[in-house]
């Protein structure tokens, strides 16, 4: 049972008698018994009423069960935006997460759809190619029930710069409640952000960020091993060219969790030393007691040198394998933000083994993790109007 059919049944007896009690539409409390979640802005007055039923509520009870450990509940998430993990403290991270978490829950039930999202517009801005993340986000929207349009400039000859900005003006005029903008520029979404009246999240910006893919690992990561503060997690290779490192190097600092980059001289960034993370060029020193190894794609379409000398002797120093991965010592998990260049940085026989590889549940972890990010912006966007 979800925790809105339980508090609607069980303290106010049903639709009718939580609509009389809290002064609200007997459809939006349908809403939430359906939907199986309620919107943050409401609990203090649901906390309050459930007193004259003699019940004593927290906010823990708005949360499934074994998310209620979490210190955040009941913190005010109003953030507008997901630009960056830098835009968010310790409290928005843990709110996010026990949100992804939810959703995590509610995606295994047979008819995981809600209507958090009802009446909202989402639209999907890619200038990048994308597979996962643009379906990802497009399944999140649809689940909350918001109408969804994906728009795919990719492969468009016009100028970036001026294309971004005309787009923005445009679409603003369609007032869509949310953008996802991924763009080869970084801070492109950030520029976005001060020219429409909507929330932005960033789906990936050059080599800036990609906020969600942390959030979605942070969260994978957190299903698996039940915590994050004190595990050790290597990420591997093409640090350079990757938003995804420097966005898990951020929140996993934030986490708790020790972090170690492993890859060669001329795919570490000269600022990487000052990110907080022990820096290594080789596996066997770098690997030794991961939890977590987390392998990069070889970014070769943002290479313009030659950075390395050839992608067989780059597997063979770098690509993680059977023997590789016995440097850890321990059990190890393995993740990859995909797409994966197999048998460049990764070999077929570790990203299929599922006793080891979190690969398919990154994906998996990925939808619901969105749809906590966008249940969130969304709530933002009703209490600050
Ligand atoms: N999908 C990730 C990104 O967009 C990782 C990658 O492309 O290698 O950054």
């Amino acid at each position: 049972m979800t925790y809105s059919k339980n508090i609607i049944d069980n303290i106010f007896g049903g639709i009718r008698p939580t609509s009389r009690a809290l002064g609200k539409a007997a459809t939006t409390i349908q809403g939430w018994y359906d939907s199986g979640t309620i919107p943050q802005k409401h609990w203090a007055d649901i906390i309050n009423a459930a007193k004259s039923f003699d019940h004593t509520l927290n906010s823990e009870d708005f949360f499934p069960k074994q998310l209620s450990r979490l210190e955040s509940f009941g913190y005010p998430f109003n953030k507008l935006h997901c630009l960056s993990i830098d835009d968010f403290n310790r409290p928005d991270i843990e709110t996010l997460l026990s949100l992804g978490a939810h959703y995590l829950d509610l995606n295994i039930q047979k008819n995981p759809n809600n209507r958090v999202l009802k009446g909202k517009t989402l639209i999907n801005l890619f200038f990048e190619n994308s597979t996962r993340t643009e379906k990802s986000f497009e399944l999140a929207g649809k689940r909350l029930g918001a109408d969804v349009i994906s728009m795919q400039i990719a492969n468009s000859s016009v100028n970036k710069g001026e294309t971004l900005m005309d787009t923005a003006v445009t679409l603003n005029a369609m007032n869509p409640d949310i953008i996802i903008v991924r763009h080869s520029a970084s801070g492109a979404p950030a520029l976005l952000s001060q020219k429409v009246s909507c929330s932005v999240i960033n789906a990936g910006d050059g080599i800036h960020e990609h906020p969600t893919q942390a959030l979605l690992d942070a969260l994978t990561i957190k299903s698996a091993f039940k915590k994050i503060s004190g595990l050790r997690v290597a990420i591997c290779g093409d640090i350079l060219h990757s938003r995804v490192a420097r966005s898990n190097v951020k929140l996993l600092n934030m986490l708790g969790a020790e972090v170690r980059l492993i890859g060669p001289k001329t795919l570490l960034p000269s600022e990487a030393e000052t990110w907080g993370v022990n820096i290594f060029n080789n596996m066997k020193d770098g690997l030794e007691d991961c939890d977590i190894i987390m392998m990069l794609r070889l970014q070769i379409e943002r290479m313009s040198d030659a950075l390395i000398p050839s992608k067989r002797e780059y597997f063979h120093f770098y690509g993680l394998d059977k023997e590789k991965i016995a440097y850890t010592k321990r059990r190890t998990l393995v993740m990859h933000p995909g797409p994966m260049n197999r048998g460049v940085e990764i070999s077929s026989e570790i990203a299929d083994d599922e006793k080891i590889s979190l690969i398919k549940k990154q994906v998996e972890t990925g939808v619901a993790m969105r749809m906590g990010i966008l249940h969130a912006l969304s709530n933002s966007q009703d209490s600050i109007k």
